[in-house]
Parts: C-alpha cells; structure tokens; sequence
C-alpha cells in the first residue's frame, strides 16, 4: 500500500465504545488524515485488563467494521508486555515505513500517568492529537510537555470537540450492576458482552 497519512489511537478498549470512535473520525476529518488505525493493547505498562486480548481485538473489528477508513493493528497486542508506546511505535515504522504518523490520546492518558520516553514517542510522530475529556483540566498538559524541546512540543494539539461523557470503565460497572450499556458502544460489541458474560 502507499504511503499514508495514518492516525494511531491506541487504547485498552476494554470494550470499545462510541468516545473511541467519536474522536477517531473527527481527528481524521480536523487533520485530513486518510485512515486511523485502532492498536489495542495486550499488556499495558501501568493498569490492569478485565477481558481477554482476543475478546477486545474482536471488540476493536466489530466496532470499526463498515467505517473504509478505520483499521486495527496488532502490534501493540504481540509485543511482550509491559508495553510502552516508543516500543509500540518503533515497530509500527518498521511495518509502515513511508506512512506519516499522528498520535490520538485523550488528555487523561497524558495527565493521569506520566509516560515514559515521551520525547521519544514525540520525535516518532508528525503530530499529537490531544482530545479533552470530562473532569480532566487540559491546562494540566502544558505541564507534562513543558519539559520537551520547543520543536517536540510544538507537535501537540489540543482539539476542541464536544465531549463524550463515555468511559469503558463506566461500561464496565453497569454491566455488573446488570444495568444496561446499549447506545454508549456499537450494538454487535454490546451483544459480544452480553454472549460472552463479560465484565460479570
Ligand atoms: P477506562 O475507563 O478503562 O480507563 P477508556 O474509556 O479511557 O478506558 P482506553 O481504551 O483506555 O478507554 O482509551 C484509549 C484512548 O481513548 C485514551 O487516550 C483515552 O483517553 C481516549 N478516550 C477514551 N474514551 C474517550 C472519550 N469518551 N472521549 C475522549 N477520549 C477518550
């Protein structure tokens, strides 16, 4: 395939859920990018897992099925865990030498726990989509990439769009209170859950 301009949104996606896709197409459509590509993760470095890797692959295929211009890559799930992103991104190089790459992160995942390498995972990337997300301050970031040299930080972008007030772990306990998730994910992931008993 040609080079491309490819947005990575990486994620636990335990489950999947209708923020993810919400800010991955309107990241593509702000930064003209032709695809985003979905990278679950198998083992990250600093938070536990509730279902099984291939369950939340599938989750990631069900969700993004119908969407041309959203794709998953496994990467991040076959590297030996704890994975870190500047790991995850030397290898997605490898595998896509010519593609111009962005990030797409959630301002909680950059103010929440600190990243490792992020001068690293920065040089890697032509840009860094910054969503906000409800109950985390933006401003919070300048602190994070205050440390970075002027031409790294200067690839962040915090974007301004509507927030989605949905979390996976907000998925997750109403699912164990028995209560329902349909309309925060897309229905096949929701009758995923429902067939497999996840998150019970
Ligand atoms: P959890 O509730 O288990 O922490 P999550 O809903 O944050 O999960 P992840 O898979 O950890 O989901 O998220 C992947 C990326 O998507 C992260 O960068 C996260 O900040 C971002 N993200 C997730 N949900 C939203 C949302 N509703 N709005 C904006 N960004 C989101």
């Amino acid at each position: 395939m040609s080079a491309q301009r490819t947005g990575v949104l990486g994620g636990t996606f335990d489950p999947i859920h209708y923020g993810h896709l919400f800010i991955a197409d309107a990241v593509r459509a702000h930064a003209k990018l032709d695809r985003i590509l979905f990278l679950p993760v198998g083992d990250p470095a600093h938070r536990p897992v509730h279902s099984s890797a291939a369950d939340r692959l599938e989750m990631v295929r069900l969700a993004i099925a119908g969407n041309d211009a959203f794709d998953v890559d496994t990467t991040a799930l076959e590297q030996p865990g704890p994975v870190y992103t500047a790991d995850t991104l030397a290898l997605l190089r490898r595998k896509l030498p010519g593609d111009e790459l962005s990030f797409i992160a959630g301002v909680d995942s950059l103010t929440v726990s600190r990243w490792r390498r992020l001068d690293e995972v920065a040089a890697a990337l032509s840009r860094f989509y910054v969503v906000r997300r409800e109950g985390v301050r933006a401003e919070d970031l300048a602190a994070i990439i205050g440390d970075l040299p002027a031409e790294l930080r200067e690839r962040f972008e915090v974007l301004d769009l509507p927030l989605v007030d949905i979390s996976a772990s907000v998925i997750r306990e109403r699912v164990q209170a028995g209560l329902p998730i349909r309309y925060l994910a897309p229905d096949p992931v929701v009758h995923l859950i429902d067939r497999r008993g996840l998150y019970r």
